[in-house]
């Protein structure tokens, strides 16, 4: 039996850790060749393409997608998942991290994307995957900016479904939960009682516990998959039932 990804050429943006990490080598274990865009690209698996990118410079994503592309010959799968956060309610960001955060997370999608456009177009099995978040469809506190950036990645994903249709491109989003990420990691060993941050992280979550990168890949995996075919312009949510489920305390 053929692997669902064989002879597909995949790019996961921020590949190197987390999530991205996650999905390359879910990917890879479908029979994908994955080359991993990333700001650190010495933290990707032997097994995939690095390419040093970041996402907020267009000359270096051109320079990479050019690099993938004369590599491997085609490209028929973008994962846009490289982002970064930001805390805090709107008074606490100034307008340079505002334009930063939005560069990266929101325009980043718009560039590695038309660069890899060309690509798209002649792949006969196209998708394209957002990596958006629970923040986009639920009110978090001490969370304005970022939420604001995943908020436009969600419509984002519409509107480039939309446009990109009757070329034969899909395009979706996942949106998790609180994953267990090294980003995650960070966030608790900087908060003053990172276990008691850990056990309230879990306890918003219906299901008790962080999403995992894997189940993550796994709902991306299935977006990206050519036999998706009549999947496009939707969004997944991996987030342990935290979006849409209403729980009485136990
Ligand atoms: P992470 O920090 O573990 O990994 C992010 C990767 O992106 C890193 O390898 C980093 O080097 C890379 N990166 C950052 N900025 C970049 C840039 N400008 N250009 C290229 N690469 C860059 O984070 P993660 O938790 O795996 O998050 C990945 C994605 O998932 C992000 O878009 C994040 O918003 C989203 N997300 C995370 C969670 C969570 O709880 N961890 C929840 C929902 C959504």
């Amino acid at each position: 039996m053929s692997q669902e990804f064989e002879n597909l050429v995949a790019v996961v943006t921020g590949g190197a850790s987390g999530i991205g990490a996650a999905i390359a080598q879910r990917l890879h274990e479908g029979g994908a060749s994955v080359a991993v865009l990333d700001l650190q690209p010495d933290g990707a698996d032997a097994a995939h393409f690095a390419v040093q990118a970041n996402v907020a410079d267009t000359a270096s994503v051109r320079a990479a997608i050019a690099a993938v592309g004369e590599k491997f010959g085609r490209i028929d799968i973008v994962i846009n998942n490289a982002g970064i956060g930001a805390q805090g309610s709107i008074a606490d960001n100034d307008d340079d991290e505002w334009a930063r955060v939005l560069n990266i997370n929101v325009t980043g999608i718009a560039r590695v994307t038309t660069a890899a456009l060309p690509w798209l177009q002649k792949s006969p099995s196209a998708a394209i995957v957002n990596t958006s978040s629970i923040a986009a469809t639920a009110g978090l506190p001490q969370r304005a900016l970022y939420t604001a950036s995943k908020g436009a990645v969600l419509s984002l994903t519409r509107a480039m479904a939309a446009d990109h249709l009757r070329e034969g491109i899909r395009v979706n989003c996942v949106n998790p939960g609180t994953a267990d990420t090294p980003w995650v990691g960070r966030l608790l060993s900087s908060a003053a009682d990172p276990a008691a941050e850990r056990a309230a992280l879990n306890a918003r979550q219906p299901h008790g516990r962080l999403v995992t990168a894997g189940e993550v890949a796994d709902a991306v995996a299935y977006l990206a998959n050519p036999r998706s075919g009549s999947t496009t312009g939707t969004s997944i949510a991996v987030d342990g039932g935290m979006q849409n489920l209403r729980l009485r305390p136990e």
